[in-house]
């Protein structure tokens, strides 16, 4: 179900060197037609759905396309950020629609540290990088 955009909502991001949906995308599939100036995915079958540069897109132009056979009415989840919050829209293929509203993550860019503890300073240890040494085996769990 790869990301597609609507050129009549994008806009380019307005002529920047990098455009926020080439900026996120994980995969570097997103790429700009600087003549049309509108962002397309360069490559839908790489595309893993992260939904990373449908958030991000300022004009709200990026939506992810189900597969005929997995969602043949045309179901959409989309989503609109503000400042402090998200919000899901879900409509569902029986024209019915939903929305969920939930806070956001406030860490200032570059800032988060997912993992403060992560030990990589030996590789050649057995030991994975969450832990400080090897578990002990339980023998009552062997065979
Ligand atoms: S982020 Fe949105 S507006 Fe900007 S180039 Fe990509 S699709 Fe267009
Ligand atoms: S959904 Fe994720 S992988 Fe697909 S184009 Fe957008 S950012 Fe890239």
């Amino acid at each position: 179900m790869p990301s597609y955009v609507d050129p009549e909502k994008c806009d380019g991001c307005k002529g920047g060197d990098k455009t926020a949906c080439m900026y996120i995308c994980p995969n570097d599939l997103m790429v700009l037609n600087k003549e049309e100036m509108k962002a397309y995915n360069q490559e839908p079958d790489a595309c893993w759905e992260c939904y990373s540069c449908v958030k991000i897109c300022p004009q709200g132009a990026i939506y992810v396309r189900g597969y005929n056979d997995f969602v043949p009415m045309g179901g959409q989840v989309h989503p609109m950020r503000s400042s402090d919050s998200i919000m899901w829209t879900v409509k569902f293929r029986n024209g019915n629609m939903k929305r969920f509203k939930f806070p956001i993550r406030t860490t200032a860019e570059g800032a988060a540290n997912a993992y403060p503890d992560l030990k990589c300073d030996n590789l050649d240890d057995e030991l994975l990088s969450t832990e400080k040494e090897l578990p002990t085996p339980d023998p009552a769990k062997r065979a």
